[in-house]
């Protein structure tokens, strides 16, 4: 029997609509109602002092890319949890673009049976879209979906068969799991490796154009309207995208957007530096399109927050910034971050919804029992200080990687405690 009681925090648990001061009682991994208590007189109770905290259901980050199995040098299953958990992260959702890749059953019971052992937050896997996330056949997304993936994604990469897609979306449908899709048009990129723009001409660099992304934004929602069923676009990185879901979600068509935090913290003024921790896929782009990505957050159109955490070691970094690989790590930032920026700085949203968007939204697409304190799920739990001042140190990082375009920056706001199935993995 083990028992924890968190007492006087500010208790936000947007799908139950609860925002009071209170506690919040867990018992052998469970939370129980607070009002009754602990049952069990024979358990061993933890006290945790939670006044001037809040305490909020366990949050859950989407997109991330442990590199397990193959990139071991790069992040491991263990390590990418710990510093999921760094991060006030009690669920992450790994991107399938392994080696092997996760196209297949087996890849997908070695990746759970990896976390079961090594991780300390729940780790659930995607599948890809088409073998060996090369565009050219689906993969078996029956299976993948028996085997027990969240979602089906090609994540790095983007299917440009617009059939293809249509049938992976219709089989997607039938298994009932949700198609994510990386949203870029190749012959529209080609080599683009930064937001096609002044700093792409000035610095000579190839651009990486907005069209790149909104043609397949597009696609995907006429895709959604043809197959009703739900296609969720990754990393949205321009105005025009923002614009483009915001028309179709008000048509009620199935589709969804998510914001990394590097997508509003910064510009593409920023690669003038050349420093390839700056370069990642979608590119950064200009003010007006972070402009529009901060009304697409307080309007409702983008929904879920994510970080799109890759990492990538030095030596793979530290080269010229055409032929550095793209992916920035954002674990153990991306929380701060968006406090930072949505609720301290620009006031886009209050903490209320920028929890809500990283529990009860990801839990909603993907049909996850977690992101909510209700009696009987199981304790998930993150405690974060709003008001906290820190600075971020890249080589305090529990990643196994250091790719970070953060390190030195002072923040606002950060998780202090983790808790998963009731046991605390992380303190602050
Ligand atoms: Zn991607």
């Amino acid at each position: 029997m083990s028992a924890t009681i968190i007492r006087n925090g500010r208790v936000i648990d947007p799908a139950n609509k609860r925002d009071e001061v209170g506690d919040v009682c867990i018992e052998d991994g469970k939370i129980v109602a607070s009002k009754s208590g602990i049952r069990n007189p024979k358990s061993e109770i933890e006290e945790v002092d939670a006044s001037g905290l809040i305490v909020a259901p366990g949050l859950i980050d989407m997109h991330v890319h442990l590199r397990e199995p193959g990139f071991g040098h790069k992040e491991t299953i263990d390590s990418g949890a710990r510093a999921a958990a760094a991060g006030g992260f009690t669920t992450i959702v790994c991107m399938p673009n392994t080696s092997p890749a996760a196209d297949n059953p087996s890849t997908i019971t070695w990746i759970k049976e990896c976390a079961a052992r090594a991780a300390c937050v729940n780790v659930l896997p995607t599948g890809a879209i088409s073998k060996n996330i090369s565009g050219e056949e689906l993969a078996p997304i029956g299976s993948l979906a028996q085997a027990g993936v969240v979602a089906i994604t090609d994540d790095g990469y983007c299917i440009q068969n617009h059939e293809l897609m249509r049938r992976a979306v219709e089989y997607a449908r039938m298994v009932d799991v949700p198609v994510l899709d990386h949203c870029q048009d190749y012959n529209l990129v080609g080599n683009g490796v930064v937001n096609e723009g002044y700093w792409s001409t000035l610095l000579g660099l190839p651009g990486w154009p907005a069209a790149g992304e909104e043609v397949i934004v597009m696609r995907n929602i006429l895709l959604a309207e043809l197959c009703d069923h739900h296609i969720h676009c990754q990393h949205m990185s321009t105005a025009g995208s923002v614009r483009l879901l915001r028309e179709a979600r008000r048509r009620g068509v199935k589709i969804s957007g998510e914001v990394c935090p590097h997508h509003i913290a910064l510009t593409d003024e920023a690669i003038q530096s050349f420093d390839t921790n700056y370069k990642m896929n979608p590119p950064l782009r200009a003010q007006v399109d972070v402009d529009a990505l901060l009304e697409g957050i307080a309007d409702g159109t983008l929904s879920i927050l994510a970080s799109d955490h890759a990492p990538h070691a030095d030596f793979e970094k530290e080269v010229e910034f055409d032929t550095a690989p793209f992916g920035i790590i954002g674990l153990e930032t991306e929380l701060s971050l968006f406090l930072h920026l949505l609720v301290h700085k620009h006031r886009k949203i209050d903490i209320v919804r920028l929890i809500e968007m990283y529990t009860v939204e990801p839990a909603k697409l993907l049909k996850l029992d977690a992101g909510t304190l209700s009696v009987g799920a199981s304790a998930d739990v993150t405690l974060l200080d709003l008001d906290l001042e820190w600075t971020v140190r890249a080589d305090e990082f529990q990643s196994a990687s250091r790719n970070s375009p953060f390190d030195g920056r002072k923040l606002k706001g950060r998780a202090v405690r983790t808790i998963v199935g009731g046991k605390t993995v992380w303190r602050r």
